[in-house]
């Protein structure tokens, strides 16, 4: 019988990798607990070493239709509004780094990885099948799920996101830290942006205690706006939780009237708590091994996230590949991947800091804050190792 490779998760990295493995012509089984596979409505900025990936995985076609290529990333200030570039994107992230830096719609992003498995492997796709724990013997490793039944693979990947059950069964509880920071998102329709918000750029708000992050998705027919508050009385840790726009305002009182104006234009405001765990010594165990969320969530102010379980997914796939569907492969792989989602876990943690630095608060120290903490060649040694990374050819 050929091997089998069994991962918990469908979210952007689980699909990532199990359709880099079908590619690979490596039999492989998505185990996700919803009962229908669909992202959040929020967006995902996608930098060059990430669209990287989705290119190599032949979804060129389908993203270039739904995803938003920006002219460059601005950064605003909370109060004024004055506006200075953080840097240019559009043709010169192509010109640079040979791959554009892309805004999507999750559910798009989504869709995409999940269409092209269900052209080639309708079958790989297993719903509501909750993990509830793994064992693994010397012959394999079985996945419990919650309704009873199990399933037994050769190698199982935890794609299972930030409360990563399989990360649970194989190393035990982890520590996550609440850091303070509360989330706000919601989505605005295009005709209902506020004049004055513009729709060609990614745009960061920064400001003492709190930013604000908004730009174009879904072929620029919404605006993605997304709200970061240093804030102490919520610790729930769920994209799906509502929030009210008063609660919202509240939060970024005194900030500029268009942040308001775009609060009160938000569909449905979500809040989210921010939590940091500390880094993972290891992330594979026998015939177990993690990816993404579950062994590297990081805070969204580098917005890596998801870019990095991309890059994990395919390296991942590439190292099967090379090294067999053995425990031997996800050492290589864990070797290869390590170091890098870990530099970029305190990367965020760093931008956390200057991004809601207290200079900000008045516009004279802003100045000086901001000329300094954004000159290019600071800015090109925070993103540069990001953008460069080529997860189709890095050694495993
Ligand atoms: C406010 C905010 C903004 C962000 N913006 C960006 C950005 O612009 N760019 C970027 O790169 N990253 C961003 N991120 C980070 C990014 O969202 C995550 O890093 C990314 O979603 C991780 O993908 P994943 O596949 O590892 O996990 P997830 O997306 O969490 O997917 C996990 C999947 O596993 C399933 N699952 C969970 N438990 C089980 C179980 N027990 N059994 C079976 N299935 C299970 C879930 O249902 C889900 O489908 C942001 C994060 C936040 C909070």
């Amino acid at each position: 019988m050929q091997d089998r490779i069994a991962i918990v998760g469908g979210g952007i990295g689980g699909l990532t990798a199990a359709l880099a493995l079908i590619r690979h012509g490596i039999a492989v089984d998505v185990y996700e607990q919803a009962p229908e596979l669909k992202e959040l409505g929020a967006g995902v900025q996608i930098s060059s070493n990430g669209t990287r990936v989705l290119y190599a995985l032949g979804l060129g076609p389908t993203i270039d239709k739904v995803g938003v290529i920006v002219s460059g990333k601005e950064i605003r200030l909370w109060s004024t509004g004055q506006t200075w570039k953080l840097f240019d994107l559009g043709a010169v992230s192509v010109e640079r780094y040979g791959f554009p830096y892309m805004m999507f719609h999750r559910g798009d992003l989504h869709a995409a990885l999940l269409d092209a498995i269900r052209r080639e492997k309708p079958e790989a796709i297993h719903l509501s099948r909750k993990c509830m724990g793994v064992t693994q013997d010397d012959a394999g490793v079985s996945i419990q799920f919650e309704q009873g039944e199990s399933a037994r693979a050769d190698l199982v990947i935890g794609a299972d996101g930030v409360q990563s059950r399989v990360r649970l069964a194989t190393f035990g509880a982890d520590q996550p830290e609440f850091t303070g920071i509360v989330a706000w998102r919601g989505l605005i329709p295009r005709e209902n942006v506020p004049a004055g918000i513009k729709l060609d750029v990614g745009t960061n708000w920064v400001g003492p205690g709190g930013h604000v992050v908004h730009y174009p998705v879904r072929g620029g027919s919404l605006l993605n706006f997304v709200g970061l508050l240093e804030r102490d009385d919520w610790r729930v840790e769920s994209w799906t939780v509502q929030g009210t726009k008063d609660e919202f305002a509240n939060d970024f009182k005194n900030w500029n009237p268009l942040i308001h104006e775009c609060i009160r234009r938000v569909d449905v405001p979500y809040k989210w708590a921010l939590f940091a765990r500390p880094p993972m010594p290891a992330w594979s165990k026998g015939r177990v091994t993690l990816l993404g969320d579950a062994c590297h969530s990081m805070l969204p102010m580098l917005a890596q996230g998801a870019v990095m379980a991309l890059e994990d997914g395919y390296v991942l796939a590439r190292s099967i590949a090379m090294y067999g569907v053995k425990s031997e492969a996800l050492q290589h792989y864990e070797a290869a991947r390590r170091e890098r989602a870990n530099r970029a876990v305190s990367g965020s943690a760093e931008n956390a800091k200057r991004f809601h630095n207290p200079d900000m608060a008045h516009a004279a120290g802003a100045e000086a804050y901001v000329t300094r903490e954004w000159q290019e060649d600071k800015v090109k040694q925070r993103y540069e190792w990001l953008f460069t990374y080529d997860a189709t050819t890095a050694p495993v």
